[in-house]
């Protein structure tokens, strides 16, 4: 049952700074095909368990694993990309000189595997593939637009569609709709709505509006473990999740 395979598995992970532990024994789990939400305070640990994630730091003990058995804190930054783990942060970084079609035709050719066809014309299929994404992103009518006049959303989504030019499994998002507009969103979050089953999505946000609307299971990171998990709406209701956002 796909439905129940697990993308991502923290293990009791343990990252220090000087002493001080941004991440004590997180360990948490996401099944395949999942819309999960990271919140918590500032200073919880979020950014650190991305890092992780991605290789970025390397915890000083427990283990990252991407599917049932593949170690995250044995590869390299470049390696986990490639096998399929993206990432957004929360500044857009678009090529902003290049058309918005260039944009995902460059980072369709970023792939190792079509690497080669840099200065080749493109494939039917290849052209079908930015189509789609274009689509899925909303920015058909803006494909030839040069991207730095794009709005702060669309260079959002564009990027979105640059990751999801490379094919990952696993999407992991940082604050994607700080700065956007209310419609931008909402749009937003029925593009990450579509997106979850084909892709696993991380999202790390603070604004409670847009987890809400993306309906999936929480997980409240506070002192560098999870404070508490599940429905929104349980967790906003925690005694504890209460008391680490209001204060004692
Ligand atoms: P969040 O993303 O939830 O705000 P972070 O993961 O950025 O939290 O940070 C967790 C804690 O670790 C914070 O107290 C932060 O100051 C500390 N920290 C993060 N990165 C470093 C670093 N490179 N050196 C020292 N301390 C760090």
């Amino acid at each position: 049952d796909l439905s129940h395979k697990v993308i991502l598995y923290l293990d009791g992970i343990t990252v220090s700074f000087d002493g001080f532990r941004a991440l004590n024994e997180l360990s948490l789990t996401v099944d395949a095909g999942e819309l999960r939400c990271i919140i918590g305070p500032n200073g919880a640990g979020k950014t650190t368990m991305m890092d992780v994630i991605t290789g970025k730091t390397r915890p000083d003990s427990g283990k990252a694993y991407f599917g049932q058995t593949i170690d995250l804190t044995r590869m390299t930054e470049p390696e986990i990309a490639h096998m399929g783990i993206g990432r957004k942060f929360q500044k857009p970084t678009v090529f902003e000189q290049l058309t918005v079609f260039e944009n995902l035709e460059l980072a369709m050719k970023a792939d190792k595997r079509v690497r080669r066809a840099l200065f080749a014309r493109l494939s039917d299929e290849q052209r079908d593939r930015i189509s789609d994404t274009l689509k899925r992103i909303r920015l058909t009518d803006a494909a030839d637009r040069v991207a730095g006049l794009l709005s702060h959303g669309q260079k959002q989504w564009l990027e979105i569609g640059m990751l999801l030019m490379q094919e990952p499994r696993l999407l992991l998002l940082d604050e994607p709709v700080a700065g956007m507009t209310d419609d931008e969103t909402e749009r937003t979050a029925e593009l990450f709505v579509s997106l979850a089953g084909e892709h696993s999505l991380v999202v790390v946000e603070h604004d409670m509006s847009f987890v809400e609307a993306l309906g999936g299971k929480v997980t409240v990171l506070h002192e560098g473990s999870v404070l508490a998990d599940g429905p929104l709406k349980d967790v906003q209701a925690d005694e504890r999740v209460i008391e680490v956002y209001l204060g004692r």
